[in-house]
């Protein structure tokens, strides 16, 4: 269930990296499932999520449409209270409201739980050790040269974050990663250290070291949590799979009765 679970963690955060082991659904989805809500089967996606919120003792998670942007949804304390248990299967189930469109969730106040929904993208988890605002973002090669992760840290730099600290997840590595050279010289033209070599010697992009260099030249501390899905098995990969696959999640909450200052009074 878990690749990474509170290690290394920041005090009243949790952090989880999920894998794709000990769920409910089958098939391509095998089997800890937790993205894909319009393909999977409904009974298989509730399960798997009542699982992980039962072992974390956590409340609804929140989930946005990721579409490869810059867009930041804050959410706060009361809409995260609102939320239904099913409000992650937004666009699977009628009647509930459909997902919003963004790639990064910044939540400053309340016991919140934030999800970014991965298969060989950059999953990115941010907390601020001072205010205890929290992010989850979605970072793969057009997110990250379109500055998502510099759009995040901005939000919570707004909200008064002062010390972050970043965990980069799981994702495809850069001896993995082969793209064509022209968009090689083109993503290192914005961010040069996504420079790299594909274990058979062509043209790739390492993303991990790209959203590193990003986070401390913004004077974030990085934690690097991130085997390669394409070549660990326990992983759900888009490549690796053939484009036919499930999604594991970066999960970061507040932990309930330690809600941080900024939820203080
Ligand atoms: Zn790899």
């Amino acid at each position: 269930m878990f690749a990474y679970l509170n290690e290394p963690g920041v005090e009243g955060i949790g952090i989880a990296f999920t894998d794709r082991l000990g769920g409910a659904s089958r098939g391509q989805f095998t089997s800890f499932n937790l993205g894909h809500t319009d393909e999977d089967e409904l009974s298989a996606l509730r399960t798997n999520m009542h699982r992980l919120r039962e072992r974390l003792g956590i409340g609804p998670v929140c989930v946005v449409k990721q579409v490869h942007g810059t867009t930041i949804r804050t959410i706060d304390a009361g809409a995260a209270l609102a939320a239904s248990e099913d409000a992650w299967l937004g666009d699977r189930v009628e009647g509930l409201a459909p997902l919003a469109r963004a790639d990064a969730q910044v939540s400053t106040s309340g016991a919140v739980a934030l999800a970014v929904r991965v298969a060989d993208c950059v999953p990115v988890l941010l907390a601020d050790e001072a205010t205890h605002a929290i992010a989850a973002v979605h970072a793969g090669r057009v997110g990250l040269l379109s500055g998502v992760l510099q759009a995040a840290v901005g939000a919570m730099r707004a909200h008064g974050a002062r010390t972050l600290v970043a965990w980069v997840g799981p994702h495809i590595c850069g001896r993995c990663y082969e793209v064509p050279a022209a968009m090689q010289e083109q993503a290192c033209a914005v961010i040069p250290a996504l420079r790299a070599t594909t274990s058979w010697g062509t043209p790739s992009l390492d993303l991990g070291a790209g959203a590193q260099d990003v986070l401390e030249r913004e004077a974030v501390q990085v934690h690097r949590l991130d085997p390669c899905t394409r070549t660990d098995a326990r992983f759900f990969s888009h490549r690796g799979d053939h484009g036919r696959t499930g999604n594991q999640i970066g999960l970061i909450w507040r932990v309930a009765g330690h809600v941080g200052p900024a939820a203080a009074g």
